[in-house]
């Protein structure tokens, strides 16, 4: 068996001890001599799984008391309908900043809910830059104010938590869940697809204020009706089981191997500083996004050419990194580097690079 290399933006690479640790309960968990993926949903050992990664959650992210934590299916993008069922519920205002095309396919489904205005975006600079706000740019009466913190595609990351006042703060974390501490009293609701940063594919997490559920709009789908699924405690009906047990083994590994958040983070930079450090000495590649906004996860950067850039696809991919290759809509390449890449994944990664300079110069 070789494992390699993979900087897959999503779904992405998981903790080697992680996916050792599923297999060697795949058959008999726990010694009920079945596996995870055989069990009832309202057994206890499939009780003990979710309310198990619902602690773990809390614990990781201090999350305050007076938050629920779901767990739903779905995909993030599923949610971008949810949101606005859930909580355009006053004025039916919302405010979204544009950052990236996760958050202008937020914006077009809620614009289908109410009155939905794009207050900032960056888009005139291919979403390089994350725009900036105060707290004069959001409408007074908006029911909420959306953003998406880590661009996946673009490879940036609100370096600030935007100002909005008294609106409620809703925050799309997909790409940077659990990456380092966050202070989740600051919104109202963070929500995200796991298969990022803590989970395969199949697994939404919302963290939301209690305050803010039980207003979801008539039409909202019983099962994306937040309050529901907060009260039915993830279980209206079958959840994704096996993925929110797998999501248990990935906190796991946070809270105990790593050693928390703090000590995540720190790994974390260590990582992508290897990568960008060496993408502001070369002469040949170079990172895509200002350096103020850049992403810990996320490292887009090419050679300016496209043919060179071709080249180092297929010759990185045959040397075990893979899925280096940029976003259909922006080229180039893109290393994403989430929680479970090693940093010698990194500095790999670069001593490629510098290898395959000195051939190309
Ligand atoms: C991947 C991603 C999504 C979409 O997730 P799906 O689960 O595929 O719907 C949304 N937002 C961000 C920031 C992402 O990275």
């Amino acid at each position: 068996m070789s494992r390699v290399y993979n900087f897959s933006a999503g779904p992405s690479a998981l903790p080697e001890s992680v996916l050792k640790k599923a297999q060697s309960e795949l058959l008999d968990y726990n010694g009920l001599g079945i596996s995870v993926m055989e069990m009832s949903h309202r057994s206890q050992a499939f009780t003990d799984i979710i309310e198990g990664a619902e602690a773990l959650v809390r614990e990781l992210y201090k999350v305050p008391d007076n938050y629920k934590v779901i767990f739903a299916s779905g995909g993030a993008s599923t949610h971008f309908a949810a949101i606005p069922l859930n909580f355009m519920n006053g004025s039916r205002k919302a405010d979204y900043i544009i950052s990236g095309r996760w958050a202008n396919m937020a914006f077009k489904e809620a614009q289908k809910y109410g009155d939905a205005v794009a207050v900032a975006s960056s888009e005139d600079k291919m979403y390089s830059y994350i725009p900036e706000t105060t707290r004069e740019s959001f409408r007074p009466d908006a029911d909420y104010v959306y953003y998406c913190m880590n661009n996946t595609i673009y490879g940036t990351k609100f370096p600030y938590i935007p100002d909005t006042g008294d609106i409620p703060h809703i925050a799309d974390i997909s790409s940077c869940f659990l990456s380092e501490p966050l202070d989740i009293s600051k919104f109202a609701v963070v929500y995200g697809g796991a298969q990022k940063n803590v989970a395969p594919a199949g697994l939404v997490i919302i963290i939301a204020r209690e305050d803010m559920l039980g207003n979801a709009r008539p039409e909202t789908p019983t099962m994306l009706n937040y309050q529901i699924q907060a009260d039915a405690k993830s279980l209206y009906n079958t959840p994704p089981c096996f993925i929110i047990y797998m999501c248990k083994l990935v906190l796991e590994w946070i809270k105990n191997d790593i050693g928390g958040l703090e000590a995540m983070k720190e790994r974390n930079i260590e990582k992508a500083s290897i990568i960008y450090d060496y993408l502001d000495s070369s002469k040949l590649f170079k990172g895509t996004v200002e350096k103020k906004d850049r992403s810990l996860m996320n490292i887009p950067f090419v050679t300016g050419d496209k043919e060179l850039d071709a080249k180092f696809i297929a010759e990185a991919s045959k040397a075990g990194f893979i899925n280096l290759k940029g976003h259909k809509t922006v080229g180039g390449m893109r290393a994403s580097v989430y929680n479970a890449m090693p940093i010698e994944g990194a500095q790999a990664l670069v001593d490629f690079m510098k290898k395959f300079e000195a051939e190309n110069a």
